[in-house]
């Protein structure tokens, strides 16, 4: 099939911003059908190939197409099995998985592909409803899981077992250590956008976001160490910087950074948490990143470039929930405009601190995505309560 392009018009066309507006990618067409690949169009589908781990050229060719497929199922428009040898894949199946996650349900990573893991979970959902057994996600299934709605958290699985020790500390930000990690610096300055006679580097932009959320975590009572100074004489390596944090027996990591990219079209934030193809994944860091990602979209409007499982170093390594952060892209004239500006870089230090705080309430108990007053937080510990 030959890839369908920016310039092309035609039903397909069509079809493919009908999906894309389904997944918020495009505003929906008002009244009149849209058919021609435009270049709004054309960015929708490149942060949807950046979203779905595809190359990103912005056209659509055949993997693109199969993944534009998958997207368009919702959760309860079909049944779902395990299929043998051609696995279910869809948002459906990953919505899914999402809910048995956040049930305690061990479902895997939510890779959007209805495998012997999921079967299983939903067998076990069935077991404990008192449902048939038998790992489909039919009907019946579907009504159980709109009933049980979010509350529930049941069984011991893996999701369960890894996030233990961080619901059982309890909801306080207090005396716990955060190791914050601006990327790059010394002789690596990171990406370099000329602009005039000034020159914006990632090294100084996210050394700078680093102290604005030293400043906020340590006000709320979090011991903060930063892995580098302003100005190093070297660039210190991804395994030092892991290892760091190991030594300090911090609680999370949090890696800043800027992007990059040849197309100054190319933006959005995106985060990384630690996990393999093969479905090996941090649940905690996942749910770190996941937070940290809907608190930056929510409260800055940069593009949301979703997060993923990255088998990095840094990721790897570090023993306690760990996210590296893609805070926009430097080489965009907008995402540039956001970054050298210091308000939009507290904001962003603002996010993050809720989404850390958000880390540490017990999930029936959490609140919703750009709700966390920041400077309640901080006035709460000034008057030397104790946050529950
Ligand atoms: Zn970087």
């Amino acid at each position: 099939m030959r890839p369908i392009r920016p310039g092309d018009r035609g039903p397909a066309v069509t079809e493919i911003r009908t999906v894309l507006a389904g997944l918020n990618l495009l505003p929906p067409a008002d009244g009149a059908q849209i058919d021609e690949f435009d270049t709004a169009t054309e960015r929708a589908v490149r942060a949807f190939q950046q979203s779905r781990g595809l190359s990103v050229d912005g056209r659509v060719g055949a993997e693109t197409w199969r993944a534009l497929e998958a997207a368009r199922w919702r959760l309860g428009a079909r049944t779902l099995y395990h299929a043998v040898p051609e696995p279910l894949t869809g948002e459906d199946v990953r919505s899914l998985q999402e809910r048995l996650l956040e049930m305690g349900y061990d479902a895997g990573r939510a890779d959007a592909i209805y495998g012997i893991r999921t079967s299983r979970a939903v067998a076990q959902f069935q077991r404990e409803v008192g449902l048939t057994p038998d790992g489909a996600c039919g009907p019946h299934t579907m009504n159980a899981l709109r009933r049980l709605g979010r509350k529930v958290v049941g069984g011991r699985p893996q999701w369960l077992r890894e996030s233990d020790a961080i619901r059982q500390s309890g909801p306080t930000l207090v005396g716990r250590t955060v190791v914050i990690d601006p990327g790059h610096g010394g002789t690596d300055p990171g990406v370099v956008v000329p602009d005039g006679t000034l020159r914006w580097t990632e090294a100084d932009l996210v050394h700078d976001l680093a102290s604005r959320l030293e400043g906020r975590l340590a006000a709320s009572g979090v011991r903060v160490q930063l892995t580098r100074g302003p100005a190093p004489g070297e660039c210190l390596p991804d395994t030092d910087r892991a290892q760091l944090a190991n030594a300090l027996g911090a609680d999370v990591f949090i890696s800043l950074h800027t992007d990059g990219h040849l197309n100054p079209d190319a933006d959005g934030v995106a985060t990384y948490h630690y996990g393999t193809n093969n479905g090996v994944t941090s649940a905690t860091g996942e749910r770190l990143a996941g937070l940290v990602q809907r608190e930056i979209v929510a409260r800055t409007g940069l593009r949301n470039c979703g997060t993923h499982a990255k088998a990095w170093d840094l990721l790897r390594l570090t023993r306690m929930p760990a996210v590296r952060v893609e805070v926009g892209y430097l080489t965009s004239p907008t995402d540039r405009a956001r970054l050298v500006d210091p308000r939009f870089r507290d904001r962003v230090a603002e996010a993050i601190v809720a989404a850390v705080q958000r880390m540490y309430f017990p999930i029936e108990r959490d609140v919703p995505t750009g709700s966390i007053d920041v400077s309640e937080l901080r006035a709460v510990v000034a008057a030397g309560t104790v946050v529950d």
